[in-house]
């Protein structure tokens, strides 16, 4: 079989029915085959012991590597139109986002994010965790109206006005969140409120990002561009 990572919640011994079915109907593994499960902060190679489905294995050895950020990450993009949101969470999976939560703000054109979509966010952001050999998924949670956001330890905002650059204000050691607006932008009531809240307002160069870009610029100026 060749190489695998299979999430494996609590690493039970026993695969969940999805990654089952995808080990036996694409990968066709057999009896003594390995691949790696994962969960939250675990990792191990597996070999597996019955096909079930599910698909039962055994730990063969266990390890903890490291591929987080170091601090928390949370995005909160705006609600954005048709599926531009999964682009968002699969990207931000990769670079390391810990929680994403879009935003209603004024200019959203969608207000609000089915239960459906909801559960398609999650499950991309599982993929994407697995892809990228990350050992943690991302929360990906309901959107919240812009005003209910917590204060926060650090945040930056991408704002076309703004002055400031990410590096010039990213501090490494502090927890970070980054809010992005939708596709007619913040109000600048909004952009204030934010301020209030702890978000720093950033300047991503002279190009008028679309919603998406800005997201994924941000989130990569403050994990990837400082190699972590
Ligand atoms: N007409 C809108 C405006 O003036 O804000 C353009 C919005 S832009 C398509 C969507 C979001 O991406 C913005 O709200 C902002 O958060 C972010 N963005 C796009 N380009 C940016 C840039 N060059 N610098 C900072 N933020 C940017």
């Amino acid at each position: 079989m060749r190489p695998h990572r299979a999430y494996s919640p609590g690493l039970t011994g026993v695969l969940p029915l999805r990654e089952s079915r995808h080990l036996l109907e694409v990968l066709r593994a057999k009896v003594g085959d390995r691949f790696t499960v994962f969960d939250v902060d675990r990792e191990a190679v597996a070999e597996v012991v019955e096909l079930g489905p599910p698909v039962r294995y055994r730990i063969l050895e266990e390890r903890r590597p490291e591929r987080e950020v170091g601090v928390e990450v949370v995005l909160y993009p705006a609600l954005l139109k048709g599926d531009k949101l999964a682009e968002v969470v699969r990207m931000a999976t990769e670079l390391g986002a810990t929680r994403i939560q879009p935003l209603v703000t004024r200019h959203s054109v969608p207000k609000e994010m089915g239960e459906g979509k909801l559960k398609r966010l999650q499950a991309i952001a599982v993929e994407a965790a697995k892809q990228s050999g990350r050992l943690r998924v991302p929360e990906v949670l309901p959107p919240i109206p812009l005003n209910a956001l917590p204060k926060v330890e650090q945040g930056m905002v991408a704002h076309l006005g703004a002055r400031s650059l990410v590096r010039e204000v990213l501090d490494l050691g502090k927890s970070l969140a980054l809010a992005v607006g939708p596709e007619g932008g913040f109000a600048e009531e909004e952009v204030e409120l934010l301020q209030e809240k702890g978000f720093t307002p950033v300047f991503l160069g002279r190009r008028i990002l679309r919603a998406e870009t800005a997201a994924i610029a941000l989130l990569a100026l403050c994990t990837a561009g400082e190699g972590r």
